[in-house]
């Protein structure tokens, strides 16, 4: 399941930013990932939750937005939303398209606690 490598990175990522902020722990976070990732959310929670184990990020709320795909057609130019099954452009069905959105994984916003308050 390759949910469990995009958790792993995800970690990474929260454990370099808390550092960053002088987070003492992670409490919640939310990631952005193109439908073309074809991410299972409950397979993404499942895997964060064992991989946070031990980390800054244990225990963390993860939230999950899927943005839809865009892709254009590199032979007529014509705009237009692949899925994962198809690529094929709608207007002269070819599958040489160039993908604009969809691939993506950011992590948009992080929430966190910090061992001193002021
Ligand atoms: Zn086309």
């Amino acid at each position: 399941m390759h949910e469990m490598s995009i958790a792993v990175e995800l970690i990474r990522r929260l454990e370099e930013l808390a550092v960053e902020h002088g987070l003492l722990r992670v409490e919640a976070f939310t990631v952005r990932a193109g439908v073309l990732r074809g991410i299972v959310p409950e397979a993404l929670d499942m895997a964060f939750e064992e991989a946070a184990r031990g980390t800054v990020a244990e225990g963390a709320k993860l939230t999950l937005e899927i943005t839809p795909a865009r892709a254009r057609c590199r032979l007529c130019n014509e705009p237009f939303a692949p899925t994962v099954d198809s690529y094929l452009c709608p207007r002269c069905n070819q599958a040489d398209v160039e993908i604009v959105e969809g691939n993506e994984i950011l992590l948009l916003s992080l929430e966190g606690a910090s061992t001193n308050e002021d």
